[in-house]
């Protein structure tokens, strides 16, 4: 039943696909991220919510503001303008762009300027506007609407789209997640559903419905959750069609396939109900399964993308599994680690730039590098010290990211330069099998995975592109990387691009993210005007979401009072922060 995804892949025999699944019982692994929250709940839970949270809650409430006055032929689509205090105000019945230069996410250069309408949440018209001639040819009658936004010299690119990231848990207020999101240019995102599946799934029920400030939402949820089917069940590959209708029923989109690699042909009979119910699916192929499902077998297997960097290097080696050493412990964080880095050092590099990509283009699978949330295993004094933490870092999340053996994603208590350098090489080797997947016509989409590891929301966001431009691929391949073809990869065909009849998920960039990703931040970066002066652009400045357009430097500001709001969860003793105190303090 495998035969039709199977080709030719170093390091096993075709006939491996049939690998059944009962011959050889593997132990159903613990979901460690659950498990960590649960561990995290127990430590932090009880500390009082930040008061600042409430408060923020009330004010984002949104509020009916005056509906327009005009009155058009046409009749008004269905959409509600609303006000969310000074955070943002949307979606309008008619919302006009002027002036824009125009990054259409397709890989295409920046066009324009434009003038572009936006009616409730989907971008309508376009018409390009050349000021010279304009002139020259006499007043025409310019677009209008119920808000105009002057974009001269600002670019406007289609909203980002994370497909994979975290919203953790209290006391960390989930709106410091959405808002620095979003700042950062994120209108969309697969997050796993940290709070629990209901809260997941109504959370993004309210996105959709514009009732709160958030990005769209597509949680991530483990395979069977929100169904009746006991675990026994969930193992049995005949009953897949059903878990996953059952799944599609519930509004589920992406399944999370994580500790399903023990069994081959239950990630195949997933992946094809997956497809068949309009649903995706999503790998992070564990280091204790890969010796079943490295990335190779999972592509060949039909899942739709591949997490982080599992499972590539082990498609590579001459056996079936890691050179794990005598003490290994999967559970142990510092040794699954320390060896997902150390497995790229003795990868056979011909075989897995060669074979390994022929494999995985014909087999067709999307990439999800997510190299942002490992950058830390680099150097991870320089990833603790990053100049935004004291500012923009919740103390809960610093919590959670001090080293801690108790703690997912929390392993850096023994970290040496002997690990640093493998991943170092690590990445140039990751980087070049991306360059490459990339450049022979393999999709390579775009997700952080951050709140862990170091990495703060929002920035990681941008930092992940310019990690994506680390491998070669040229900026406008990557800004596609996390539009368009995340876009395809999520199976939504109006998201991911600035055109009439997409939705109006846009960004409105002070200078040009094409020309320097950096831009993206909210800080923006330091460049010259056209006399030669320095000075710092602004970030973005609106990000618009399904119509709302946001007030972005204010979503900023309120992240920082939730920050600061935070710190009295400082612990007495940082380990990691301690050394750098100026004495006496
Ligand atoms: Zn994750």
């Amino acid at each position: 039943m495998f035969g039709a995804g199977a080709v030719a892949y170093p390091g096993a025999e075709p006939d491996a696909f049939s690998a059944h699944p009962h011959s050889s019982p593997s132990p159903v692994l613990p979901d460690m991220t659950r498990n960590a929250f649960r561990a995290l709940l127990c430590v932090v839970g009880a500390a009082t919510t930040v008061a600042a949270s409430t408060t923020l809650l009330a004010q984002a409430k949104p509020a009916q503001a005056k509906p327009a006055v005009a009155a058009k032929s046409q009749p008004a689509p269905d959409f509600t303008t609303r006000k969310f205090g000074d955070l943002g105000e949307g979606p309008y019945k008619s919302l006009v762009i002027r002036n824009a230069m125009v990054i259409p996410g397709h890989g295409g250069p920046p066009a324009g300027p434009y003038d572009i309408r936006v009616e409730g949440n989907m971008i309508t018209e376009m018409v390009p506007f050349d000021p010279v001639t304009a002139e020259r040819a006499g007043a025409r009658p310019r677009m209008t609407g119920d808000r105009i936004i002057d974009a001269a010299g600002k670019f406007v690119m289609p909203g980002l789209i994370d497909l994979h990231t975290h919203i953790r848990t209290l006391p960390m207020e989930i709106e410091y997640v959405y808002y620095l999101k979003l700042a950062m240019g994120v209108t969309t995102m697969v997050n796993a559903a940290d709070r629990g599946y209901v809260d997941g799934m109504r959370e993004a029920k309210k996105s959709e419905a514009n009732e709160i400030i958030a990005p769209r939402m597509y949680p991530l949820v483990s395979y069977g959750a929100g169904t009746t089917f006991t675990k026994l069940q969930l193992d049995d590959p005949a009953l897949a069609p059903q878990v996953v209708k059952a799944m599609a029923a519930n509004g589920n989109r992406v399944i999370s396939m994580d500790p399903l690699g023990w069994s081959l042909e239950l990630v195949a009979a997933i992946a094809k109900a997956a497809k068949e119910n309009g649903m995706i699916t999503s790998f992070h192929l564990q280091p204790a399964n890969t010796a079943v499902t490295q990335a190779v077998r999972a592509a060949c297997a039909g899942v739709t993308m591949i997490e982080h960097h599992y499972g590539y290097a082990e498609s590579s080696l001459d056996g079936n599994t890691q050179d794990f050493p005598r003490n290994y412990e999967y559970g142990n964080e510092n040794d699954r680690f320390r060896e997902a880095g150390r497995v790229w050092t003795y990868a056979n590099k011909e075989r897995l730039l060669g074979a390994v990509v022929d494999s995985l283009l014909k087999c067709g699978v999307t990439m999800l590098p997510t190299r942002v949330v490992y950058e830390a295993n680099r150097d991870v004094i320089r990833a603790t010290s990053l100049p935004w933490t004291e500012k923009y870092t919740h103390q809960a999340l610093w919590n959670w990211n001090m080293p801690n053996p108790a703690f997912h994603g929390a392993y850096h208590y023994d970290w040496t330069s002997d690990d640093e350098y493998n991943w170092t090489s690590a990445y140039r080797l990751w980087g070049d099998l991306i360059f490459e997947f990339n450049k022979r016509g393999g999709r390579v989409a775009f997700g952080t995975d951050d709140n862990y590891i170091w990495a703060t929301p929002g920035f990681s966001t941008v930092r992940e592109l310019q990690l994506g431009r680390e491998t070669g691929m040229k900026t406008l391949e990557v800004l596609k990387s996390a539009t368009v073809n995340s876009a395809k990869t999520l199976g939504e065909p109006k998201l991911g691009l600035v055109r009439p009849g997409y939705k109006a998920d846009l960004l409105i960039v002070d200078g040009n993210p094409a020309a320097n990703l950096k831009y993206l931040y909210s800080f923006g970066d330091l460049t010259l005007d056209r006399n030669g002066a320095m000075y710092r652009t602004k970030g973005i400045v609106h990000t618009i979401k399904d119509g709302v357009v946001l007030e972005n430097a204010n979503l900023m500001r309120e992240v920082e009072r939730m920050v600061q709001a935070s710190r009295k969860l400082a612990p007495a003793a940082d380990p990691v922060r301690d050394p750098f105190r100026p004495s006496g303090k």
